[in-house]
């Protein structure tokens, strides 16, 4: 990983991961995350540096039909969130995704669920294709797919960078969203604030 401040700055190679920012899962939301709107802020500033350098920007989402495994009355640990088209599976509204930005829709099929946005989807083969070794990785939620992503986005050896300040947990257990972070670091992923960018 490059260490010095200079080399955090967005530039050709690197790519922008917004993970499932999505109205379920906003406060208010069929599975909320605590304080997950003040993602939404924080990642606009990063879109508006990557939109403004002409980086790749991709933006992930749970795309789950009506009786996807995931949900409790399907025995799966979640409320009914991210149904396909419904208002709640779309983004949130206050994000300013640019109209250049590849959504990459996951666990679309009832028996499979993917907390990460590799699983299941062409994610890789796109950044390869856009020449991306770097990514940086933010949304909600740390303790899950967020977590997951940046798991897969290592095991395919791309340099991550993860974005304190957009991304929030659930922390179902209270230290969750720490723990994640903790793991995340160890695999290798470079905790970055925005200011960090502009320094
Ligand atoms: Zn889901």
């Amino acid at each position: 990983m490059p260490n010095a401040a200079a080399n955090i700055r967005p530039q050709p190679g690197d790519a922008l991961i917004l993970v499932d920012v999505q109205t379920d899962f906003l406060p208010g939301g069929n599975l909320g995350v605590p304080h997950g709107d003040e993602v939404v802020p924080a990642l606009n500033r990063y879109l508006a540096a990557f939109h403004a350098r002409k980086l790749p920007i991709y933006a992930t989402r749970d795309w789950h039909p009506r009786n996807h495994c995931s949900f409790q009355a399907q025995g799966g640990p979640w409320p009914p969130h991210c149904v396909a088209d419904s208002p709640g599976a779309a983004f949130a509204a206050n994000l300013h995704l640019p109209p250049e930005t590849v959504v990459i829709s996951k666990a679309q099929r009832a028996e499979q669920d993917a907390y990460s946005g590799f699983e299941g989807t062409d994610l890789d083969a796109r950044l390869k294709r856009a020449g991306v070794r770097r990514v940086f990785v933010g949304g909600l939620a740390t303790d899950y797919c967020v977590l997951n992503t940046v798991r897969d986005a290592r095991k395919l050896s791309y340099d991550v960078f993860l974005l304190t300040d957009g991304a929030r947990a659930v922390n179902v257990q209270s230290d969750d969203g720490r723990k994640a972070e903790e793991e995340m670091r160890r695999l290798g992923a470079r905790p970055i604030e925005f200011q960090q960018l502009a320094a």
